[in-house]
């Protein structure tokens, strides 16, 4: 029994991420074909995380290409000269590319200094903007639950605010569990001006120790009660799954019933759960 009432109505787009070996490659390939069921509007690839290269992306982002999808790459600004941003712009675009995911990003942990030419997201999206015109949708990272480093949540939302009037056309949120964060952020911001959509960016839970660690790092709260029961399951893979799935495919109705506009997943490169929390939600595979 599907528990949206218009599940064919739900927009779903994907994040991966470069694969670093052969064999990951590989496993890469056959999620993205599985997951291509779903038809995605559009799938994104991340750039620098967790340590890739750019070339990395780019490789990524002309396989994606080549197996027919609409692909995304993240762009971040730090650390980049005004000229390597140019070059990978006009690159993109000589590839065909006509959507980017435009981020400061952030410097690996104990590399200072150089930051590069621009130093916000906004700035990057100006910049795009300036000299590509409307070539490049340009989706922009939000924080329902506050970016890690922003002074105030009031401060962080007026960057946000910023990058919107600087001409990005929508964005992708961090993850959260708690759906009331998001409904709030996206009201905050609409009570600002802000008309673009915003769709929540989902986590799917599979791995307790990989999600406490991301989740440090980015700021994404875990709620007492779902830490409390993953650390119950222990070693207990099957479980954590299970009940992993049965929360994200809650959270994903609530807020696709109350009003998202869609769902990115943050695959991690991986079709399963993706899978089975969308045919829970009875969107059409
Ligand atoms: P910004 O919007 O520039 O904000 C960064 C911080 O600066 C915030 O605290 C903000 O409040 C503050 N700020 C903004 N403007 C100003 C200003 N004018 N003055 C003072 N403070 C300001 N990281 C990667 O490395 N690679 C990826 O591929 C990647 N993909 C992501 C995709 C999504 C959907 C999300 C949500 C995050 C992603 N990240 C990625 C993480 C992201 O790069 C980090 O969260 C980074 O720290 C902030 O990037 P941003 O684009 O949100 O920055």
């Amino acid at each position: 029994m599907p528990l949206l009432s218009n599940p064919q109505a739900a927009q779903v787009s994907l994040e991966y991420f470069p694969p670093r070996d052969i064999a990951a490659q590989e496993r890469l390939v056959r999620s993205a074909k599985r997951l291509a069921a779903l038809n995605p509007s559009y799938v994104s690839v991340t750039f620098g995380a967790g340590g890739s290269t750019r070339t990395g992306t780019v490789d990524t982002v002309q396989m994606l290409n080549n197996l027919g999808c609409d692909v995304a790459p993240h762009l971040s600004c730090i650390g980049a000269s005004r000229d390597d941003l140019h070059a990978i712009l006009n690159d993109y675009r000589s590839r065909g590319i006509r959507r980017l995911v435009a981020l400061r990003g952030d410097l690996p942990s104990g590399m200072g200094g150089d930051t590069g030419d621009l130093h916000y997201a906004s700035e990057l999206v100006q910049f795009v903007r300036q000299h590509h015109g409307d070539a490049f949708h340009i989706e922009v990272a939000a924080y329902p639950e506050m970016h890690p480093q922003a002074e105030s949540a009031t401060r962080d939302l007026q960057h946000f605010v910023d990058k919107v009037q600087a001409g990005a056309d929508s964005a992708i949120t961090q993850y959260f569990f708690n759906p009331d964060a998001y409904f709030a952020f996206v009201d905050q911001a609409r009570a600002k001006g802000v008309s673009i959509p915003i769709t929540p960016g989902i986590m799917p839970i599979t791995n307790y120790t990989q999600l406490a660690r991301f989740s440090s790092m980015c700021g994404a709260e875990i709620p007492r009660w779902i830490r409390l029961r993953l650390q119950d399951f222990g070693d207990d893979k099957a479980s954590i799954r299970a009940f992993g799935i049965d929360v994200i495919t809650d959270l994903c109705a609530r807020l696709l019933q109350n009003g998202a506009p869609g769902l990115h997943f943050y695959t991690l490169n991986h079709a399963d759960a993706v899978v089975q929390i969308c045919d829970n939600l009875g969107v059409p595979a």
